[in-house]
């Protein structure tokens, strides 16, 4: 047998991983690899493979540090020939010093700790210093060594509402200096720091910090392992799908030193913009600083570029002349490194072929490359970046399709600021802007009474000095976040570019007091709980509330939506019950209603009586009376919903609810039921009392009710096929299709058939019209698909309502299921809501069997879907394999649906 591979080494041109070898060394991991191989300057290292964290979970710490042990001194001796130094040297060379760092397949930002300058002691530090002739550098590199280990590792936290100890620390010599940067610091300082770091991990923790290297290491990997699990990496593999098997890979890399001097850097960068899609190299960087100091927002970060340094003075009102000597750009204070680094941003984005995010280290002049992946971005970016790579050549339309993701599209169809409210409305100041979108709500300085609120249903404006990622939770609550520190790149801006969220940083005006639960802008003091809106495209933070308004498919996003057209086999209808909401869907390229529900026009103003009146009647001559109120009205509105559908099917489905739904329940109620309608109270309350049902939901609903109440479909196929003849006869094309819901057998459907045919022929006659219409049926209960043959003889299309199949297929109430979904989710009962996200082991196999069964009786058949599902990206994927005509969602779901279809297409 040979065994098992668990390091993979990498360093001076040279790798045994690749690109393509995620899986097994993470994203990070497999580029370091790649890049190594392709030519780019990346320090030596070796990549601890995601199947060890899968045996750290299984067999513990000891027994992984047994099994790796050996491969991971190999690495470190790989690495200490390439970079010439030595890992725990006593003077013999310089000391090789390591950063450790996770990565799993997919980016989790923020989600796992990198620890820089492993290796540092007592001694390492006089050898760094000595041999550098730099001391201010090594003493740096030692204080921001024991600061991330006693964080990451040892576990040295802040309370809430305090500041971190160390930076306590930090601050508390910067205040009685007047230092206004950690680059003020002098050695003295940092020494001084480095004693107390000593101390505060001690006092924090009861241990003291680890002076031998090999120890540090050991500790370092394992934090990383372990970090797999903690709380908030579950949480953001929950967010985003991301299975818990997959482990994370270490990454054990030689440091390179951005805090070397004024001739050192480190930044950030993209191959094109991320928030907007333009095709222009950008990013920040920090002269003299290491790693995490840019997105940390510490210090606020300058502009890579000279176009994006001038494009931010712009924004920020700084003057070109104030810009050049106080913030110039990389572009003018290293001009050789720049250089090369364009060069280097080109050829990574060549090579991968999308839009890549990249870290860097700058170390006396020379430029090394620490990361790079395909950068995450904006719905409005993914849509522009893969448009325009289409068109430059870089990528076929397939793969531009491919590259969408479905559920991102979401953010463009998302509400952006009226014109004129913004007119009016009173700019308070202006941040950097992160990431686009309009969002207003009551400001909450914590994340955790974000989450509290939002919970309660309040809109919520999350404003934090900076975020970290234990803030994630209240982030996705919030509608926007706002952050008084940090560039375009700090964690706030990256992950709300993820999660698709309004967010301003770096609102350098805004001074938050946590203790006070207040902010203070220009004087102006706002406390917890006011309103406020954040415009996430320009920066601006305005007062109060402001109007929103949905936006339109046009330009590039257009242009994806052709492209679907032109990929996709099935097609998408809307679930719509007014003709404003068909509008609507149609404008988003909806081609028909899958699913128009006729009891929620029975609702509305005046109607409702007419409706009480029919439940109240106790013959049929009472009903009628009621009915041939409700019949205009009715036609009315299918004029309507036909009209704004023109050309298209419209399926409507005849009245659904069990009757008790139109019917008040509480006594004053009762009462006014009782005047209106001219009867005494208790008829009223009798009647209540004779529609009450142990379970509604499977109860006198659905067709049971227009096979005991025939009068009641007559009048509503009286009043869809004389709204199609009005309509008709006006030059129109209306193309109703008449939906029976609930049925199980097929007898439930022929009597309700007959009546349906019979009323239409009589109607045609009448008008002395025709018109085209289907007859058909919903299929919703188990039965009715395992004797879909039987039903199709007579129907003349399939709809899958499939929240009943679920809510019948597992027998779990959909109104009840929120007491114990969750629990099931949780527990890994159950992977997703079933009510979400189509469950395709067991209610698929009914929907395949029906749709299979269906055919074989009307090869004609046309079948859809029109549940919830029917806008869910799997789900849609998942009905094209059945082989359905559309798929049938929510106007504002409309266009995610088509992405998916013809992705599902593509892939098939
Ligand atoms: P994350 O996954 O959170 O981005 P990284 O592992 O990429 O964490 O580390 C964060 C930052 O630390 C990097 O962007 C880089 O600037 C710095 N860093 C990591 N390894 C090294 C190294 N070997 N030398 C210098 N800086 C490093
Ligand atoms: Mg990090
Ligand atoms: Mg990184």
């Amino acid at each position: 047998m040979t065994q098992k591979k668990r390091v993979y080494t990498f360093g001076n041109g040279k790798a045994e991983g690749r690109a393509d070898m995620k899986n097994l060394l993470g994203g990070k991991g497999a580029n370091l690899a790649e890049m190594n191989l392709i030519g780019v300057p990346v320090p030596a290292g070796f990549t601890i493979t995601t199947e060890v964290c899968t045996e750290y979970n299984e067999l513990g710490r000891d027994a992984v540090v047994d099994l790796i042990k050996a491969d991971v001194e190999a690495g470190i001796a790989n690495t200490e020939k390439v970079m010439n130094a030595k890992f725990g040297s006593k003077g013999e060379a310089f000391p090789l010093l390591v950063s450790v760092r996770s990565g799993a397949r997919v980016s989790m930002p923020g989600m796992m700790d990198t620890v820089l300058n492993l290796g540092m002691n007592d001694d390492a530090v006089k050898i760094v210093a000595e041999k550098s002739g730099n001391p201010r550098f090594a003493w740096d590199s030692y204080r921001r060594f024991i600061q991330m280990y006693g964080d990451v590792v040892m576990g040295v936290a802040a309370e809430k509402s305090e500041h971190d100890p160390f930076e306590i620390e930090m601050d508390k010599i910067k205040e009685q200096k007047g230092y206004k940067s950690d680059t003020d610091f002098t050695v003295e300082d940092l020494q001084e720091l480095v004693k107390l770091f000593k101390v505060v991990v001690k006092n924090q923790t009861g241990k003291d910090f680890p002076t031998d290297p090999w120890e540090q290491l050991w500790g370092a990997v394992c934090a990383v392992f372990d970090s797999w699990n903690t709380e908030r990496a579950i949480l953001y593999r929950q967010l985003e799908g991301i299975p818990g098997e997959w482990g994370t890979a270490v990454n054990v890399q030689a440091m390179v030193y951005g805090n070397m001097g004024d001739n050192s850097a480190t930044g950030v960068a993209f191959s094109r913009d991320a928030a907007t899609g333009e095709n222009i190299f950008n990013g920040e960087y920090l002269i003299n600083a290491q790693g995490e100091d840019v997105v940390a927002g510490v210090r606020t970060p300058q502009e890579i570029t000279l176009e994006g340094s001038r494009r931010w003075a712009k924004m920020q009102g700084v003057s070109e002349e104030e810009r050049a000597s106080k913030y110039p750009s990389l572009e003018e204070t290293m001009p050789n490194a720049y250089k090369e680094l364009f060069d280097v941003q080109n050829k990574l984005e060549n090579h991968y072929k999308d839009m890549q995010d990249l870290e860097f280290t700058i170390q006396d002049g020379k430029l090394w490359m620490l990361q790079t992946r395909n950068g995450k971005r904006t719905g409005a970016a993914m849509v522009r970046i893969a448009v325009e790579m289409l068109q430059e050549g870089m990528i076929d339309e397939k793969t531009a399709l491919l590259r969408q993701d479905p559920n991102k599209l979401d953010e463009l169809l998302h509400p952006v600021f009226e014109k004129e409210a913004i007119v009016s409305a009173r700019t308070l100041t202006k941040g950097l802007p992160a990431s686009p979108g309009a969002a207003t709500g009551r400001v909450v300085f914590f994340a955790d009474e974000a989450e509290e609120w939002a919970a309660k249903g309040e809109k919520v404006v999350l404003v934090r000095i900076e975020t970290s990622p234990e803030d994630l939770r209240g982030m996705h609550a919030a509608e926007g976040i706002l952050t008084a520190r940090g560039g375009m790149t700090s964690h706030a801006a990256v992950v709300a570019r993820g999660m698709g969220k309004c967010c301003v940083s770096g609102a350098g005006d805004v001074a938050v007091d946590y203790k006070a639960r207040t902010m203070t802008i220009k004087g102006v003091t706002f406390k917890e709980g006011d309103w406020m809106s954040l415009n996430g495209t320009t920066g601006e933070v305005y007062e109060g509330k402001v109007g929103t308004i949905t936006p339109q498919l046009s330009g590039n996003f257009g242009k994806i939506m052709d492209l679907a057209d032109k990929y996709t086999r099935m097609y998408v209808r809307t679930n719509a019950d007014t003709p404003h909401d068909a509008q609507v869907a149609r404008d988003f390229g909806a081609k028909g209603i899958g699913l128009c529900r006729t009891e929620h026009m029975f609702f509305e103003g005046e109607r409702i009586w007419a409706v009480r009146e029919m439940i109240l009647a106790d013959d049929l001559a009472g009903r009628q009376k009621a009915l041939d109120k409700l019949l205009p009205i009715q036609r009315g509105d299918f004029e309507g919903i036909l009209e704004a559908m023109d050309g298209f099917g419209v399926t409507i489905r005849l009245l659904d609810p069990p009757l008790h739904e139109f019917t008040p329940n509480e006594p004053e109620a009762q009462q006014e039921m009782a005047e209106k309608l001219g009867v005494d109270v208790k008829i009223v309350k009798e009647k209540v009392e004779s529609l009450h049902e142990f379970n509604p939901m499977l109860g006198h609903r659905g067709c049971r009710l227009g096979n005991t109440y025939p009068e009641i479909t007559e009048m509503q196929a009286r009043a869809i096929i004389e709204a199609a003849c009005n309509l008709k006869a006006k030059g129109l094309n209306p193309k109703p299709e008449i939906m029976v819901p609930l049925i199980g057998t097929v007898k439930e459907f022929e009597m309700q058939e007959e009546i349906i045919r019979r009323v239409a022929t009589e109607v045609m006659k009448e008008k002395g019209v025709e018109v085209d219409y289907m007859v058909g049926t919903m299929i919703e209960i188990p039965r009715a698909a395992l004797t879909a043959d039987e039903i199709a003889k007579k129907a003349e299309f399939f709809s899958f309502g499939t929240n009943d199949l679920t809510q019948m297929t597992f027998g779990y109430s959909r109104d009840d299921a929120g007491k114990f979904l969750p629990i099931y989710i949780e527990k890994g009962i159950l992977k997703n809501d079933p009510f979400q996200v189509l469950d395709q082991t067991g209610v698929g196999q009914l929907v395949e069997m029906g749709t299979k069964k269906g055919r074989d009786a009307r090869a004609d058949l046309k079948v859809g879907i029109c549940g919830e599902h029917g806008g869910e990206p799997s789900s849609v994927e998942f009905c094209n394999g059945v082989g359905m005509d559309y798929v049938s969602c929510s106007p504002f779901r409309v266009p995610i649906a088509r992405l998916a279809a013809a992705q599902a297409n593509i892939r098939k």
